[in-house]
């Protein structure tokens, strides 16, 4: 039996209710009753009285918002384990305690890794449209030739929650696996990957590419038309992070030459508004954003926050604390 606490919750973000479930059973819990992203002016009006507020990626809480939310707010929870859209230093400052979702949401986001990867490279897209049109005639040798995902290089831009997830999935794949941090891994956590201290000897090694670093100024178009350019002819790029990462105007061509094989985006520089390229090139897998969309994440995302919510009230520690 979950207890009950008194303490004031408005959920700002659209939640499943089996989520919904994780807040009202615990805790004095609003919903977003527009049924749709607020905008700031609302996230502020909403959250009067609320003592936690619980928003997501797409809710921008830069240093003005920040600074317009009620006294009551002593808790900024974001359904998400990407912080980019909160400006933290401004939330510290203010007094609020953040938190977020690290973890629960890593093996969704690999799966979808892992999705983009082979449905990239085995052109999904274009055997949906032949199957779905009737145009199929039949097997030939020659129909779709794809590229093998098996055996294959991986080079893992962002070797953390998700990035190592990734390298375990694709372990099982027999690839060989390659990554760039920042930081060297330890050895437990590299479990055999490859350590490149620098991201242009990585993306020479790098038959596949995936990103999974976190959007930030120094991320910001890191994979630009000179670091494609040092891919192996053929490569194959994913995008299980942001789309920021990702200069487009660099990549679209690289993919319309065929320079690059094909990508598996589920993120976007502007989304939902993309480069128009990336709806009409056959040779782009894209998923709308769907990296941890799975009801039994969303559930878990949830628990994550609201058991943070309760122990960070009472004074416990909280491991899933960003400040
Ligand atoms: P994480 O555990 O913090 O891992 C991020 C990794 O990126 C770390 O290993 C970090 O290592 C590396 N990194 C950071 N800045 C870097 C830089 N400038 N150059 C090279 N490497 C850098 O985060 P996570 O939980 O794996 O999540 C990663 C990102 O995935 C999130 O930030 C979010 O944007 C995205 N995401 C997307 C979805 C989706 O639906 N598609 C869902 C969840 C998360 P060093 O610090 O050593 O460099």
């Amino acid at each position: 039996m979950t207890a009950f606490s008194s303490t004031r919750v408005f959920v700002a973000c659209l939640l499943p209710d089996e989520a919904k479930a994780q807040f009202s059973e615990r805790f004095d819990a609003r919903f977003n009753a527009h049924g749709r992203t607020l905008t700031a002016d609302e996230l502020v009006a909403d959250s009067a009285g609320a003592e936690a507020l619980v928003v997501t990626a797409t809710d921008r809480l830069d240093a003005a918002t920040i600074a317009r939310l009620p006294a009551s707010v002593r808790l900024l929870a974001t359904y998400s384990v990407g912080h980019e859209h909160i400006d933290t230093p401004a939330a510290r400052e203010r007094g609020l305690t953040v938190l977020y979702t690290p973890d629960v949401l890593s093996d969704a986001c690999a799966d979808t890794a892992l999705l983009l990867m082979l449905g990239a490279a085995r052109r999904v897209v274009e055997s949906q449209a032949l199957v779905r049109s009737g145009a199929w005639t039949g097997w030939t040798a020659l129909q779709l030739l794809g590229r093998d995902v098996h055996g294959a290089r991986l080079g893992i831009l962002g070797m953390g929650r998700i990035g190592r997830a990734v390298a375990k999935r694709a372990r099982g794949f027999d690839m060989v696996v390659h990554y760039h941090n920042r930081s060297r891994l330890s050895p437990e956590h590299e479990a055999g990957a490859l350590y490149h201290p620098t991201l242009d000897t990585l993306l020479v090694e790098s038959d596949f590419l995936c990103v999974a670093c976190p959007s930030s100024p120094e991320t910001r178009h890191l994979i630009d038309a000179a670091r494609i350019a040092r891919l192996p002819p053929g490569a194959i790029i994913v995008n299980i992070a942001r789309g920021e990462v990702i200069d487009d105007q660099a990549l679209i061509p690289a993919l319309e030459s065929g320079r690059i094989f094909a990508a598996g985006l589920d993120v976007f520089e502007g989304e939902p508004n993309i480069a128009p390229a990336y709806r009409t090139l056959p040779n782009v897998f894209s998923l709308p954003h769907i990296g941890s969309s799975t009801l039994e994440t969303r559930v878990a995302m949830a628990r994550l926050l609201a058991h943070g919510i309760t122990a960070a009230f009472a004074g416990e520690p909280v491991p899933n604390r960003l400040a």
